[in-house]
């Protein structure tokens, strides 16, 4: 590849050096569509439900039913965007990961307007999501192929936008796994060592697929150092397979920090929405493991209920609300820096391409 971002940092701006990123949020979302997860519930009431906008009266109800109301599923507008990206900037963040990738409605132009209305770093994803969501051509398409593509919103940009991606996910697999979620897996891998990029894994709700997804990623080649298993803390992972994931050389993601949601099923798991505290602990027992390098968090915002607007916690959250929490519990200066600064940043910087 005739580009060369190692040590730097690609926003939807351009090149920075990865040293300027400070207080970094890993893993969200900014102007994103959940379609892919929506399900028609069966009762009249429920359709319903599924189908009115997001408002005080059906919060109760939406909150239990994140993805199967139509309104909350969708981060659509810009300037609302804004402002509650601004309250992340205005509590002393500087740049947000927005990984939206092709499945999540990915939109290149209006990144490009929030990062300028906000002085905020924005980096965005490529790659494609879950497999519910992968546009019907992907399906003819070789490893490579695929892998093409990802390069081309890397080096060249998305479409004609000329807004190039810093990023290689977030990349959706499902469980069971299909077939064509292990063909992007696999471009990815390809992608990643062609560019140099970050790669970031929406991993099943399952400890073995997920190991085996480490093992797919291997065997194409990814570097396993340099890419991220996501939800960790929400998908209850056991705490081997945390180990195991983290041994392999990968980051641990936690996110849904300040999530007001409650543990419910979805795809016949138990989505464990705990809190902020169960995270923590999590993170503290890591920690004392020796796993602090390893560690990233974020908020994974992505419905409507996450904002402030909407009565939730917002990209704030972590450093108005958590900080002083993990003061409390005993968490040290170095090691919030860690956590806020050094890991995303070594995470999110490019890496040596392979030629
Ligand atoms: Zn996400």
């Amino acid at each position: 590849m005739d580009i060369n971002l190692a040590g730097k940092v690609q926003t939807v701006l351009g090149p920075v050096d990865s040293d300027s990123l400070g207080v970094t949020l890993y893993h969200e979302h900014l102007l994103t569509s959940l379609a892919a997860w929506y399900e028609e519930p069966v009762e009249a009431s429920e359709k319903g439900l599924a189908r009115q906008p997001v408002s005080t009266e059906n919060l109760w109800w939406v909150r239990n039913h994140r993805p199967n109301n139509l309104d909350n599923a969708q981060l659509a507008d810009e300037q609302t965007a804004i402002d509650e990206a601004m309250q992340f900037k205005l509590n002393g963040g500087s740049t947000i990961a927005e990984v939206s990738s092709i499945g999540l409605a990915r939109d290149p132009l209006g990144l490009k307007h929030i990062a300028q209305a906000t002085g905020l770093n924005i980096i965005m994803g490529s790659g494609y999501y879950i497999g519910a969501s992968h546009p019907p051509e992907l399906e003819k398409l070789t490893e490579d192929q695929i892998a093409e593509r990802i390069i081309r919103d890397i080096t060249v940009g998305v479409g004609d936008t000329g807004v190039k991606a810093g990023i290689i996910g977030e990349i959706g697999c499902s469980r069971p796994l299909q077939e064509g979620e292990k063909v992007v897996l696999r471009a990815s891998a390809i992608a990643q060592r062609k560019t140099g990029a970050p790669l970031m894994i929406h991993p099943a709700f399952d400890d073995k697929i997920t190991l085996n997804i480490v093992d797919i990623l291997r065997d194409a080649g990814a570097n396993l150092n340099h890419t991220v298993i996501c939800h960790v803390n929400v998908y209850a992972f056991t705490t081997e397979t945390l180990r195991m994931i983290a041994d392999n050389g990968c980051y641990l993601g936690f996110e849904s920090f300040g999530n007001l949601g409650y543990p419910h099923l979805l795809q016949g798991r138990l989505l464990e929405h705990r809190c902020d505290l169960d995270y923590l602990d999590t993170i503290a027992s890591l920690i004392e493991e020796g796993y602090l390098e390893k560690i990233l968090i974020a908020h994974d915002i992505c419905f409507k209920d996450f904002l402030t607007i909407y009565g939730g916690n917002g990209y704030a959250h972590i450093l108005r609300n958590t900080l002083p929490v993990m003061r409390i519990r005993g968490f040290s200066e170095e090691q919030v820096q860690a956590l806020m600064v050094e890991n995303p940043e070594r995470y999110i910087q490019f890496a040596q391409p392979d030629v």
